[in-house]
């Protein structure tokens, strides 16, 4: 079975193709479409084995991108299949699926309707997402279109835990409420958790997706029951350029202090706050890691910042799950970074965490990093949620 997964940003369009012959799937052909509707608009398209080739040529909308990677993935030079025919279905990525979507599904008018309605939640990504779906929808017709919200997995929270206290009736009528996101993510490595402590039927499980984008999750028995994210990307850990908690009232202060405008705040807290906002290095960790080594003393007050938030925020799922079998971290940070892991879990040592230096060492493989004596065991799990999309998508169509 042949599985595309589609990832439509707002002017970029990731793609995948699986074969879903077994569960672990092998990527057949995997590539990016750049600055659609924008001057430069490329494909930069790489087949199972071989280099990577690159088209540039003048892309107006989604469909005209869409339309390109289906012809390169059939083209006799680059391709891998030799019609499009055998692609069985197709995966999308949707970022929002407010109070609609509690697991993936088939796309219907209805699906599409309930999207739209999500587009004032996510005004970026998920118009973007709907326009993935409808030109795959044109180009071809009768495929069946699957989607995997980013905010399914988190649909399991009890309300205790998705509520705002805010007055009722903004819950009621305008759908304020916690939602979470990167699901997907926390979906797949407490799903690969669960298999690395030997299946376990009752299990807590505590993911931190520490990526450019952060969220932690607590886990119970594979259902999401709390996460750090809220009725935006922006509540929680602090992040690249994102400033995650903070006192709300900051908000009205600054309006009033440097008579700023609600969309320059918006500016502010979305894209020049986070660890760049803090050290004035960069948002990228490595640049960040690599200052504070130098002595620059606000990169160091950023890292030191940042794994102090994700440590508490540990502290409170340990709280929320009633205690950890495991604690996993994943995305860019979390699969890469030796000293941040073992920062956070140096903070979580009256858990009873203990890592084993050696084991925390090793790169870009699911490991178990905690000594034997630990009482919570640390893994590192590399994050796959194409993966994850194209195996949802394989169980709705095999259903
Ligand atoms: P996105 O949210 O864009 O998917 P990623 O999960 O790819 O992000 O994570 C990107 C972040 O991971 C960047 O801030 C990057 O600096 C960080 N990162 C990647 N590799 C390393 C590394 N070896 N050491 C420290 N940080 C890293």
């Amino acid at each position: 079975m042949k599985i595309l997964v589609i990832n439509c940003g707002s002017s970029s369009l990731k793609y995948q193709l699986y074969n879903m012959d077994e569960k672990t799937g092998v990527v057949l052909a995997k590539g990016l479409v750049e600055r659609i509707g924008m001057e430069g608009s490329n494909l930069q398209h790489t087949p199972e084995g071989k280099d990577k080739f690159v088209f540039e040529q003048p892309l107006a909308d989604h469909s005209e991108a869409i339309k390109l990677v289906m012809d390169k993935l059939i083209d006799p030079e680059c391709g891998v299949i030799s019609d499009l025919s055998q692609i069985n279905g197709v995966g999308h990525r949707i970022v929002h699926g407010g109070k609609y979507f509690s697991d993936s599904c088939i796309v219907t008018e209805e699906v599409k309707d309930a999207i739209k309605k999500c587009f004032d939640l996510a005004p970026l990504h998920n118009p973007a997402n709907l326009m993935g779906i409808e030109a795959c929808e044109k180009l071809m017709p009768g495929v069946p279109q699957i989607t995997v919200f980013d905010t399914a997995f988190h649909h399991s929270m009890p309300q205790k835990a998705f509520m705002y206290a805010l007055p009722y009736e903004y819950y009621e009528k305008d759908d304020i409420r916690k939602y979470g996101f990167h699901g997907t993510s926390h979906k797949y490595v407490s799903m690969r958790a669960i298999d690395m402590l030997g299946g376990k039927k009752e299990s807590k499980i505590i993911t931190c997706h520490l990526g450019n984008g952060s969220s932690v999750a607590a886990v119970k028995d594979g259902k999401g029951i709390d996460t750090s994210m809220g009725l935006t990307p922006l509540e929680g850990l602090f992040m690249g350029t994102r400033c995650g908690d903070i006192d709300l009232a900051v908000v009205f202060y600054l309006m009033k202090k440097e008579k700023l405008p609600a969309h320059a705040i918006d500016q502010i807290m979305n894209k020049e706050s986070g660890v760049y906002g803090i050290s004035g290095v960069s948002s990228d960790f490595r640049d960040i890691e690599t200052a504070a080594n130098e002595g620059n003393e606000r990169a160091k007050l950023a890292l030191d910042m940042f794994h102090y938030k994700v440590a508490k925020y540990i502290g409170e799922y340990f709280i929320a799950l009633g205690g950890a079998d495991a604690i996993v971290f994943t995305a860019g940070l979390g699969e890469n970074s030796k000293t941040s892991r073992a920062a956070i879990c140096e903070q979580l040592k009256c858990l009873g965490v203990e890592i084993d230096e050696e084991k925390n060492s090793k790169r870009g493989e699911e490991i178990d990093i905690s000594s034997p004596n630990s009482k919570i065991r640390v893994f590192v799990i590399p994050t796959n949620e194409e993966l994850m999309i194209a195996q949802d998508t394989k169980e709705l169509l095999d259903k």
